[in-house]
């Protein structure tokens, strides 16, 4: 008993904050992200409303043509801040700010509860319901921006057929992303493609501290389940690949997290970091011959 106090004393338990930064910081990025993406529109900061063949550009009515600017201007901010982050650290972008990135990465999280080979029927048909609705809700922040959502309900106007057309195409693609989860920003997101095939640089990646080899991890493989990408977090770095190598890495910063919340709380340092220049490795810890 008294060694148990002893060692507790030694060994005091971390913060939430201290094992959770990097998640607890890119939640609330995304949810800011979420929040500016419903608030901008409903407040008619900007908006198009093709149905009403009208637009707002700060709460002053314009011609649909005068409102195009403002869509255009945030298309093409948000194409320059890829390119920068990915040529400064990589797919920052798809880690911290896309919102499709963060809807997926909860999907996922949610799909490895109600559909996996154990599931039994009532649960997977309750992740398939779930998928729609993520999906249609996901679709009807990005369609509000661009009409009055109403139309969906209003047959006699001119833009009726024409949204369900639109909603419905969209609807079709939005679904498969929301039902595959993380899946979609690893193989068919054209955004994280792109990414990986122009110029990158990496200036802070994740991978275990130079002082410390495979022989010092614990093996539990909590970083590797953790990491949104389905990579091995400790050698991604080293690895030139698009699925299994750093230009997947989303620079979440999970795996740092993980290793913490494992390593902390059995008082020992934690190996995963971020480094600038990877430490010297043996070829067979990049290749994956020695494995824990
Ligand atoms: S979380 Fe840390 S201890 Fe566990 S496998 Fe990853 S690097 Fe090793
Ligand atoms: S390797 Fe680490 S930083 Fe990169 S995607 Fe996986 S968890 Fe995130």
């Amino acid at each position: 008993m008294s060694t148990q106090v002893e060692t507790a004393q030694a060994c005091p338990q971390p913060s939430y904050w201290e094992t959770h930064k990097f998640t607890v910081m890119r939640n609330l990025v995304y949810i800011l992200v979420i929040l500016a993406l419903i608030v901008i529109p409903v407040f008619k900061i900007a908006k198009i409303d093709l149905a009403h063949d009208e637009a707002w550009i700060f709460w002053k009515k314009v011609p649909v043509e005068d409102g195009l600017m403002p869509v255009i201007l945030a298309l093409g901010f948000f194409a320059i801040l890829v390119i920068v982050m990915n040529l400064f650290n990589g797919r920052v972008f798809c880690g911290w700010i896309c919102p499709g990135g963060w809807v997926a990465e909860l999907q996922d999280k949610l799909r490895r509860k109600m559909y996996h080979s154990r599931s039994s029927t009532v649960g997977k048909i309750s992740y398939y319901l779930v998928s729609l609705v993520v999906a249609v809700l996901f679709l009807a922040l990005f369609f509000n921006w661009v009409t009055d959502l109403r139309v969906f309900f209003y047959t006699t106007n001119p833009m009726f057929g024409w949204m369900w057309f639109a909603f419905l195409s969209a609807l079709v693609v939005v679904y498969f992303e929301v039902f595959i989860g993380k899946r979609w920003c690893r193989t068919f997101c054209p955004t994280g493609i792109y990414q990986k095939i122009t110029p990158y640089h990496h200036k802070f990646k994740t991978t275990m501290a130079p002082q410390f080899n495979l022989s010092d991890c614990g093996s539990c493989r909590e970083c590797i389940k953790n990491c949104p990408m389905a990579l091995d977090p400790r050698r991604m770095a080293y690895i030139n690949d698009f699925y299994k190598g750093i230009q997947a890495c989303i620079v979440c910063g999970e795996c740092v997290d993980t290793c913490k919340q494992v390593r902390l709380s059995e008082c020992k340092e934690p190996l995963m970091t971020w480094v600038t220049e990877l430490p010297e490795r043996d070829p067979d810890f990049v290749s994956g011959k020695v494995s824990k």
